[in-house]
């Protein structure tokens, strides 16, 4: 088999979208399971629609993932812009022209529009009736376009890696313009242009391009190239079953990022939105490149569940190598409002380790780790409610002075609390709570033990007396007052 060579073909018209990641995804693993070439060709023939900043946004989105692209080798930039290209479109339009493959049409807008009516409100299908085509091809001097000469008999069969064989009559193909009044080349025809010279062998994307698929071939073979398979992936599809779209949520991918999935956890989210291997979940990008094939794509569209994608993110969370995620979290921190240039690498190491079983997101880590790093921790409300318990400002000071002449490891701070608990007549629950809260500013956190330790002595000691402060009505410092429990134990 010769080298398989793949695109991804975006129009850059908005941000990177789950379906746009998830075409470039499978032709990217075509290519890398096939030890093929992958190719980004930027499609931006359309100028009103297409912006630098998209076409940034798809960069920025597939160097996220992980998704490289290889340099086409007719030196040509990279990624290909179309725009780049009108000259060498405009020369392949004439060269169809020389050969007798295609005309100019000398109809106006207007009188094509008339005709469309016409066929119309006599219930026919509008196509352009060809009445240019015999006209001779030397009239100069007056606007016109260039029309491809379709094939009008015969039958068009794509034997398509997804869909299986799909058959078109010629006779519902249209002689398509292929070069504007205006002198601008048509879609369809810088496509087939593109995938002729960057010699593409099979071509996989969504299929909305699949009505767009037999105008393509003939004029793949009008330029003599041999036709590249198709694979054409079905949508994806919301909640309600209507196709993926802003109301079901995030669809761009560097929301994802932004919300703190990891871009291993997105790659293995994306595979599975219509590509399967056994029962499977979870799969490394080696696994994938071993293990991918097109003829495991699904034909029925795939469903987005948000829920699932966090599931797998959680997983890759939780078994990731913590220093990565520690990294990773820096700029999540930052957006949950801590001044990160204060803070170091290894104490954020360790609150990714204390942390990972319960976040999701690196968002939700961020939101839940912001405490161990701010110089002020807010209440919560629930945190507010625990401070009012009338036993929880006594527990506070006796703990605050036990833990005045303790060293912050795990085994002495056990015992120091179980003692606590002796002296109070208390559970160990019910002395970790005032502390959590007085520490962390909320009723949920790792183990009591675990927030002590990465928060460090000074700075547990000094949230305690604060907290003690405020409760006391700023009488003193307290640590150094005599305390009396008011319960049980000895
Ligand atoms: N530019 C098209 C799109 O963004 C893709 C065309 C193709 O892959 O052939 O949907």
């Amino acid at each position: 088999m010769s080298e398989v060579r793949v695109r991804f073909a975006p129009s850059p018209t908005g941000f990177l979208h789950i379906g746009g990641a998830r075409t470039a995804l499978f032709n990217w693993l075509y290519a890398r399971s096939h030890g093929g070439k992958f190719f980004l060709r930027i499609e931006d023939t359309d100028r009103s629609r297409s912006t630098d900043e998209a076409i940034f946004a798809i960069i920025d989105g597939l160097s996220w993932l992980g998704i490289d692209w290889d340099q086409w080798e007719r030196g040509q930039s990279d990624p290909v812009r179309q725009t780049e290209r009108f000259e060498i479109y405009r020369k392949k339009v004439f060269e169809l022209l020389d050969r007798g493959l295609a005309y100019r049409c000398y109809c106006t807008a207007e009188a094509l529009e008339t005709r469309r009516k016409e066929a119309l409100s006599q219930g026919k299908v509008p196509r352009y009736d060809g009445r240019c085509k015999d006209l001779a091809n030397s009239i100069i001097g007056k606007d016109h376009a260039i029309r491809f000469a379709a094939a009008s008999s015969g039958a068009i069969i794509v034997d398509d890696m997804v869909k299986g064989r799909v058959t078109f009559e010629a006779d519902v193909m249209d002689d398509l313009i292929i070069l504007r009044s205006d002198g601008t080349p048509t879609y369809n025809f810088c496509v087939v242009v593109d995938d002729v010279d960057m010699r593409i062998t099979h071509v996989i994307r969504g299929d909305d391009h699949l009505n767009n698929t037999p105008r393509q071939i003939g004029l793949y073979k009008a330029f003599g190239y041999a036709i590249p398979e198709f694979g054409h992936v079905s949508m994806i599809l919301g909640s309600d079953k209507t196709r993926l779209s802003k109301r079901h949520g995030a669809t761009a991918i560097q929301q994802y990022r932004d919300e703190g999935y990891l871009p291993e956890a997105m790659i293995n989210y994306l595979v599975r939105l219509g590509w399967s291997h056994k029962d499977q979940e979870i799969f490394s990008v080696k696994e994938l490149i071993d293990t991918f094939s097109m003829g495991h794509v699904g034909t029925s569209p795939a469903m987005f569940n948000p829920e699932k994608l966090l599931w797998i993110n959680a997983h890759y969370i939780k078994t990731g190598d913590p220093r990565r995620i520690a990294e990773l979290l820096f700029s999540h921190l930052q957006r949950a409002g801590v001044d990160i240039a204060k803070i170091d690498l290894n104490a954020v190491e360790q609150v990714v380790t204390a942390l990972r079983e319960r976040s999701r997101t690196l968002g939700e880590m961020a939101e839940s780790a912001a405490y161990f790093f701010m110089d002020e921790i807010v209440l919560d409300e629930k945190a507010q409610a625990v401070l009012l318990e009338p036993a929880t400002l006594p527990t506070l000071k006796y703990v605050l002075e036990v833990l005045a002449s303790v060293e912050f490891e795990h085994d002495l701070l056990a015992e120091a609390l179980k003692a606590v608990c002796v002296k109070l007549g208390q559970k160990l629950s019910q002395v970790a709570q005032p502390i959590r809260v007085a520490v962390t500013g909320k009723t949920v956190s790792p183990g009591i033990f675990d927030v002590l330790i990465i928060l460090g002595k000074e700075k547990s000691l000094a949230r305690l007396s604060r907290q003690i402060e405020r409760m006391d009505g700023g009488q003193g410092h307290v640590a150094t007052r005599p305390f009396v429990p008011t319960g049980g134990g000895n």
